[in-house]
């Protein structure tokens, strides 16, 4: 069985003072061992200071993006050795923010993938459809494209997360049967031992809902990862 991971992803939210929710994170969780991994993906700014404390409470550390050469001439950029080296063991990549306002491609995100694994780092690679593929009946042939395009060939270590586009920050979720059938679909791609996220809309609420839907290992969270009673009630969940 795979075990579960429960994944933060920060956005472009948090300052300094964000490092209290790791506190009373570490204070919520140290009730009862969690019995899943958990993953808080900050803004890189807050990846060397949060690292220690997320290592002395168990939670791992991941960076939200990284440039697909190992170093260089690119202003700006942060490499996947930038990562590591401040504590990450895990990227995000290929994100919807990241493929609509970044122009990230297939290629890219293959490309940052290959950077990640040459260092160390699990990519976690996202996929997923928008309202109007969902509607016209494309979505599994969607999410297994991006799949196509986006994993490495040579790769053993990765985690793919499925986000419908439509899901993001909207409080709106697929159906139990629909996650069902495009996990499944991934599911037979990539094999049996590769932990498939499911993200989008993931709160305290429903989260004991989704994540006991089959071949869901956990979930990418977006806007419930900021406040520690929040992530923790989905923490709960898994
Ligand atoms: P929300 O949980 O805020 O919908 O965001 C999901 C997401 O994009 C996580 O990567």
């Amino acid at each position: 069985d795979i075990r579960k991971l429960i994944v933060g992803n920060w956005k472009m939210h948090g300052l300094k003072s964000a490092l209290d929710e790791v506190d009373r994170l570490a204070e919520l969780c140290s009730r009862g061992e969690p019995k899943a991994d958990i993953l808080i993906c900050p803004p890189a700014t807050l990846l060397s200071e949060m690292a220690k404390p997320c290592a002395d409470a168990g939670f791992l550390v991941g960076g939200q993006t990284c440039h697909h050469k190992l170093k260089g001439a690119y202003t700006g950029e942060i490499s996947a050795e930038m990562l590591k080296d401040a504590g990450a063991t895990h990227v995000i990549l290929g994100h919807s923010e990241r493929r609509l306002y970044n122009g990230e491609t297939n290629e890219q995100v293959k490309a940052k993938a290959e950077a990640a694994i040459e260092v160390g780092l699990i990519p976690i690679i996202c996929i997923g459809e928008t309202r109007m593929e969902r509607d016209s009946g494309q979505a599994v042939a969607v999410v297994s494209q991006f799949l196509a395009g986006s994993i490495p060939d040579e790769i053993e270590d990765f985690v793919v997360s499925y986000e419908p586009l439509w899901a993001i920050g909207t409080g709106l979720v697929p159906s139990p049967g629909e996650i069902a059938e495009i996990h499944m679909a991934i599911r037979q791609r990539v094999g049996g031992d590769i932990p498939i996220l499911y993200g989008g809309s993931v709160k305290p609420d429903n989260a004991e809902r989704l994540l006991s839907i089959a071949n869901v290992n956990g979930a990418l969270v977006g806007g419930a990862s900021l406040k520690a009673d929040d992530f923790y009630g989905i923490i709960k969940a898994a």
